[in-house]
Parts: structure tokens; C-alpha cells; sequence
């Protein structure tokens, strides 16, 4: 919520992409732990809940029938089929979040993004994230430990294709070094919260200040 300090204004949806291993996560996680008034999108899904993962934290976790409700309904800016069930981003709460001033985090590719875009311009903040070079790419996926060498090459075959995406973004930010990486995130976000169509209650403030 918008803290008690600053004007009332509408929230934001936060995109961070990249291609995978140049970061993202990193700088989500990052993001999410320093600043209260961003929160991750939570994403419904068909695929049924794994050990840990809580209903309404991780997704919200639905029936067939229901998924095929809501897109009956309108329900999603975007849904995808994804291995063998369905994951889409819902846009009720979404909606009423961003009326009261919650910013919205989405970690997503840039075929989401552009999906997101189309559906929401005014809303929107796409930031795309860089690796210093490809070598460097190269060593964070291995250091990373997650991915056998088949998986690392794949993701290092399709991070040209993902990087030839940075001209959809608005703001484009290398990571060479993460604090500095971060410090330049969190300064797009503090920049785009101030942004005059965000903040709703300039008009109430400016007129108290012109009858004062
Ligand atoms: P993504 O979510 O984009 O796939 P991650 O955030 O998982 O990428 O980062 C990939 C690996 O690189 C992780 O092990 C992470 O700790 C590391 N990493 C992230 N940023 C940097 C950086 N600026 N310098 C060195 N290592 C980094
Ligand atoms: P998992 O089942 O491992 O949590 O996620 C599987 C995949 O679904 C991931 O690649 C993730 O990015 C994708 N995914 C999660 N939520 C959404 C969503 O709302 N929309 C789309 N298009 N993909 C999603």
C-alpha cells in the first residue's frame, strides 16, 4: 500500500525479464525483501499443489472446470499451456490491488510481456535485464548448480533469441554487478511511482495547496 508519507496513488505492474541466467530472480528476490508496497503476481494454475507450496501464496490452485471459467469469463490478461496443465495471470485482484496503490512484481518472458503490454499499457513497466557478455551468462548458469550440461546448453542456445527482445522494452539494465543492478532496478520503480498519471491524489493535494 502506498506508505503513509506520500500522495494516494495507483500501483504498477513490474516486469522483470531476461534471458535465463542473467539474473532475474536474483533482483526479484531482491526487490520483494527491501520494498513493502510490491508484491509477486500470483498465478492460478491447473497443476495440482507439491509439497510446501501453499494455496493463494505459490498460485491459486483451481480445477479444470474453473480454469475453463475464468477464460470463459475474461478472467486472465494472459494464460499459457505450460508441460501439461495451465498457468494464466488473473486480473480481479490484480485490478483491485492496483487502485490502492499495491505494485505488482511479474518475474515473466517476453512473450508475456507483451501480452501483459497489450492488455494494460497505462499499468506497465517492462524492464529487461542483461548479462555483461555471454561467457559471463555461461559461468552464472553453471555456478548456479540447478541445470545438467544438455540444459545449460539449451538455455545458452536460446539466450540469443530472448536478447534479441531488449527493443520491447522500456528500461534495459546490464548485470554486471548485482548491487549495482538492483540499486538501478529499485530506480526505476521509485521514478515510475512518481509519475503524475500514478498519482491520484495530486489533484485533492494541489488544490488543498492553492486554497492554503
Ligand atoms: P535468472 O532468474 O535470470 O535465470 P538467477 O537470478 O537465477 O537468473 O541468476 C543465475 C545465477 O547467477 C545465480 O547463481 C545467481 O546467484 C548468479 N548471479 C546473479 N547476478 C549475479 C551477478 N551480478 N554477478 C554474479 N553472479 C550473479
Ligand atoms: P511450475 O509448475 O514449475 O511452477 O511452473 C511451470 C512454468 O509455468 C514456468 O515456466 C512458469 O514461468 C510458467 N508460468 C507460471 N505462471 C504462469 C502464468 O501466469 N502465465 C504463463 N504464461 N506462464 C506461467
Amino acid at each position: 500500500m502506498a506508505s503513509t508519507d506520500t500522495l494516494q496513488r495507483r500501483g504498477l505492474m513490474f516486469i522483470l525479464s531476461s534471458p535465463s541466467g542473467a539474473g532475474k530472480t536474483t533482483i526479484s528476490h531482491m526487490l520483494l525483501a527491501a520494498d513493502d508496497e510490491i508484491r509477486l503476481s500470483v498465478s492460478a494454475t491447473t497443476r495440482p499443489m507439491r509439497p510446501g507450496e501453499e494455496d493463494g501464496k505459490d498460485y491459486h490452485f483451481v480445477s479444470d472446470e474453473e480454469f475453463d471459467r475464468m477464460v470463459e469469463e475474461d478472467a486472465f490478461y494472459e494464460w499459457a499451456h505450460v508441460f501439461d496443465h495451465r498457468y494464466g495471470t488473473p486480473k480481479a485482484h490484480i485490478r483491485a490491488g492496483l487502485k490502492e496503490g499495491q505494485d505488482f512484481l511479474f518475474d515473466i518472458d517476453w512473450q508475456g510481456t507483451q501480452q501483459l503490454y497489450q492488455k494494460d499499457q497505462q499499468d506497465v513497466v517492462r524492464v529487461f535485464i542483461l548479462p555483461p557478455s555471454l561467457e559471463e551468462l555461461h559461468r552464472r548458469l553453471k555456478g548456479r548448480g540447478t541445470d545438467s550440461t544438455e540444459v545449460i546448453a539449451g538455455r545458452m542456445e536460446r539466450a540469443r533469441a530472448e536478447i534479441s527482445h531488449w527493443d520491447g522494452y522500456d528500461y534495459v539494465v546490464v548485470n554486471d554487478n548485482v548491487d549495482t543492478c538492483f540499486a538501478k532496478v529499485r530506480e526505476i520503480l521509485h521514478a515510475e511511482r512518481m509519475k503524475r498519471a500514478r498519482q491520484t491524489g495530486l489533484i485533492g493535494f494541489v488544490r488543498g495547496l492553492m486554497q492554503g
